[in-house]
């Protein structure tokens, strides 16, 4: 099977602006932020999206989302709030087939999402 884009992007052979890494997640700037703070926390395993997760994949998920809020006390969101999105096919517009947890903040989000 081939890698997925941020497969390459985890194994450092596409550069990213590295925000965070650890043995089972990766997290780095979005190349088209929508926010002034726009990160991709990403599990190393090459789920393709949170439909397709298994009982098995608990604790990396679980992990993912730890992390997800770590990086956001880090980056200095706690206390304005943040958004976490997860885009699953193509209703949501997903365009990478890797999970992903989109790490949104830094100014007012609307409701409805668009
Ligand atoms: P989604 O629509 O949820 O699948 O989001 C995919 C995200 O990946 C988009 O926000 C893209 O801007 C972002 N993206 C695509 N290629 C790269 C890249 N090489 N480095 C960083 N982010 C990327």
């Amino acid at each position: 099977m081939s890698k997925t884009l941020f497969q390459k992007i985890a194994d450092k052979e596409i550069p990213s602006a590295l925000v965070y890494e650890d043995d089972q997640v990766v997290a780095f700037k979005d190349i088209d932020p929508q926010a002034p703070t726009h990160v991709l926390i990403v599990p190393r395993k090459p789920i393709p999206r949170i439909a397709e997760a298994r009982p098995e994949d608990h604790k990396v998920l679980g992990h993912l989302l730890l992390k997800a809020a770590e990086i956001a006390r880090r980056l200095g969101l706690e206390k304005s709030g943040y958004r976490l999105v997860l885009n699953n096919g193509p209703h949501a517009g997903e365009a990478v087939p890797h999970l992903h947890i989109h790490l949104l903040g830094g100014r007012q989000m609307k409701w409805p999402p668009g």
